[in-house]
């Protein structure tokens, strides 16, 4: 099968790879038929991921028909099509029993597909631990609208369920990029007074005036003139920063008004500063981390229910035979990209 593969430091490659087996009662093998091209996946060819193997077949955001269950698996059978979640996680661990799935204890536990272990921008991926890690499609949801479900629409969804939005709030995003807009769509759900978009790209707060009218929108020059201006108690009520650029973590806690939440969402190529002295007396609630990917099936009743809908954001396609050419467009944002669908096969 075809397998696009990290190789080395900087170098990806469509690869030919034998179909991946069932190696554990608790796998499944899934036929890819939709996968998509995520930042993280720059990061490992690029190095920032020092934990990606390489060797490894990349891609972690996908959706597929079920090929083949071990003998521990029946949550799901042979041709139920499914999502995949980018997290791999036994469901028994302490971390797992309380829905903290990103840390749990397993070797693969965590983001191990597309990284440590064999994703899905293949033909085939084997799943481990599918019981937790493939969720039953509804019938009336396509594969486009599902195709976020286990990584970039998780995080969104993850990142506004920690954020304790209220209706009286007036919430900042920094950042409308792929994971900034589906945390957007989480944020509308709870129906804050207000929503904040905070972004650079001409193209990107053309995108969101078009979806979403209702939103405001800013630029980052302005944002903390923009936020106060447009904020009942002197700044933002929840801030969730999903940017990760240079100069986003300050702006985020700067926005906030005292005794904010502001979640980090973001994931940093360098450490950054937490400047106490100049935020004493703000009394701040910072929350970080790495997204508990264990609501998929709650976003997939939301996405049947016509509550959420991510295929804006799907502004190319590709099969597979053509991924080198979806990267270098996804890589250099050429054409407006926000997200690649790559459709299986050849
Ligand atoms: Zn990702
Ligand atoms: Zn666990």
């Amino acid at each position: 099968m075809l397998a696009y593969t990290y190789v080395e430091h900087g170098k990806f490659e469509l690869l030919e790879k034998l179909r991946p087996q069932i190696k554990d009662a608790r796998d499944a093998i899934v036929r890819v038929t939709l996968g998509s091209i995520c930042t993280s996946d720059l990061h490992i060819k690029h190095g920032s991921v020092p934990r990606a193997v390489p060797g490894i077949t990349v891609g972690h955001e996908m959706v597929g028909i079920v090929e083949e269950v071990g003998s521990g698996v029946i949550s799901v059978r042979p041709g139920d099509r499914v999502t995949v979640n980018v997290e791999t996680f036994c469901g028994e661990c302490f971390f797992c029993r309380h829905g903290y799935v990103n840390n749990c204890t397993d070797p693969d536990g965590g983001w191990a597909l597309g990284c440590r272990i064999d994703g899905g921008q293949a033909e085939y991926v084997r799943v481990p631990y599918a019981e937790q890690g493939l969720n039953r499609i509804p019938d009336n949801v396509s594969d486009e609208q599902a195709l976020f479900v286990g990584d970039v629409l998780a995080t969104g969804f993850w990142a506004t369920r920690i954020s304790e939005i209220s209706e009286d709030d007036t919430v900042l995003i920094i950042g409308a990029g792929p994971t900034g807009i589906c945390t957007l769509l989480c944020v509308m759900l709870k129906k804050p007074r207000r929503i904040i978009v905070c972004e650079r790209s001409a193209e990107r707060i053309r995108f969101v005036r078009e979806h979403y009218p209702d939103v405001l929108v800013t630029e980052p020059e302005n944002c903390r003139d923009f936020v106060l201006c447009n904020s009942d108690h002197g700044g933002a009520d929840v801030v969730l920063e999903v940017a990760g650029s240079e100069e986003t973590f300050r702006l985020a806690w700067e926005c906030a008004r005292p005794n904010a939440i502001v979640t980090i969402v973001a994931l940093y190529d360098k450490p950054q500063f937490l400047p106490l002295p100049d935020m004493y007396g703000k009394n701040l609630i910072f929350k970080t981390g790495g997204v508990d990917g264990c609501d998929c099936a709650e976003i997939l009743s939301l996405i049947e229910q016509g509550r959420i809908d991510t295929t804006p954001l799907i502004t190319h396609r590709f099969p597979l035979n053509e991924i080198e050419e979806a990267y270098r467009i996804f890589e250099n944002k050429l054409e407006g990209v926000i997200k690649i669908a790559i459709t299986g096969g050849r």
